[in-house]
Parts: structure tokens; C-alpha cells; sequence
């Protein structure tokens, strides 16, 4: 079968990729067309990220998967001046962050602008599609100047 999933060990510059599987495969399709998803549960309105088959605070299973609008803030971060690994030698300095989404869940990902020595928690950010291979896009970000409050 072609074009669904990557295989196991599959890598970019000697890089792991994430496999796609039942449960991520509708996550990573959003991401490869520039679309973060987000799972909003029918029952409770509550919206949580990663992708689940249950709601996390009400346990239903009727939920539904929406684009989050790909804006949030820093809400913590480590900038990284020691690869992990090998393949992440060239990469360094990087730095992650802990985004929360103006949605509400949030998430881990790496900021794709420099001047690490610059990064304060609480500056806005919007994502940045990473495209590494067909199937993979990974959900980065970048900080953006403030918008006023609305
Ligand atoms: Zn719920």
C-alpha cells in the first residue's frame, strides 16, 4: 500500500520520524495540509490536544477533530546548547518550547527563530508548518509581535 505510511526507521538527516498509525493518521493529515488539529469533545466543549479516542475530562467518545487557529504564547521554554544526539549536533542552539494555544490545550514543539537569549515566557507565537517528508509536517513556531487583546 503506497502513500499512507511511513515505514519504520524511515529518517530525515538521520533524524527519527514519528509513525503514523489509526489514531494520529487524521493529526498528521491536518498538519500536512497546514491544518493543527484539535479535538473538541461534543458533550463537554472541552478541547484537548494530543489526539485521543476519549474526551480527557468527561470521557466521552464523541469528539470532533477542528483547526486550531495556530496562535498562543510561551508558557515555558529551555533553549538546548547540548544535542541529545548525534543527528541534532548541527541543530543546536534550539529552543523548545511549551506552548499554550488560545485554545486552551497546550503543547511541546521547538521555535524556529533565533536569538534564544530573547525568549521570555508569555510572548505570543504562531505556528510554522515544517514539512519533512510527504507524510510528516512538523508544528513549530515563531514568536509575532503582540496583537492587542480582542
Ligand atoms: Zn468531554
Amino acid at each position: 500500500m503506497r502513500g499512507g505510511l511511513a515505514e519504520p526507521g524511515t529518517v530525515t538527516g538521520g533524524k527519527p520520524l514519528p509513525l503514523i498509525d489509526d489514531d494520529t493518521r487524521a493529526y498528521w493529515a491536518g498538519l500536512a495540509r497546514g491544518e493543527l488539529l484539535l479535538q473538541h469533545c461534543r458533550a463537554c466543549g472541552h478541547v484537548q490536544f494530543y489526539q485521543r479516542a476519549l474526551c480527557g475530562r468527561c470521557l466521552a467518545a464523541s469528539i470532533e477533530s477542528r483547526p486550531a487557529s495556530g496562535r498562543g504564547s510561551i508558557y515555558s521554554f529551555s533553549t538546548v546548547h547540548r544535542p541529545p544526539s548525534a543527528e541534532f549536533k548541527d541543530d543546536v542552539p534550539y529552543t523548545v518550547v511549551l506552548v499554550e494555544l488560545s485554545e486552551g490545550p497546550r503543547m511541546i514543539s521547538t521555535l524556529v527563530d533565533t536569538r534564544h537569549e530573547t525568549v521570555r515566557i508569555g510572548q505570543p507565537v504562531e505556528i510554522v508548518y515544517d514539512r519533512v517528508s510527504p507524510e510528516i509536517t512538523f508544528p513549530r513556531f515563531r514568536r509575532v509581535a503582540a496583537t492587542p487583546a480582542g
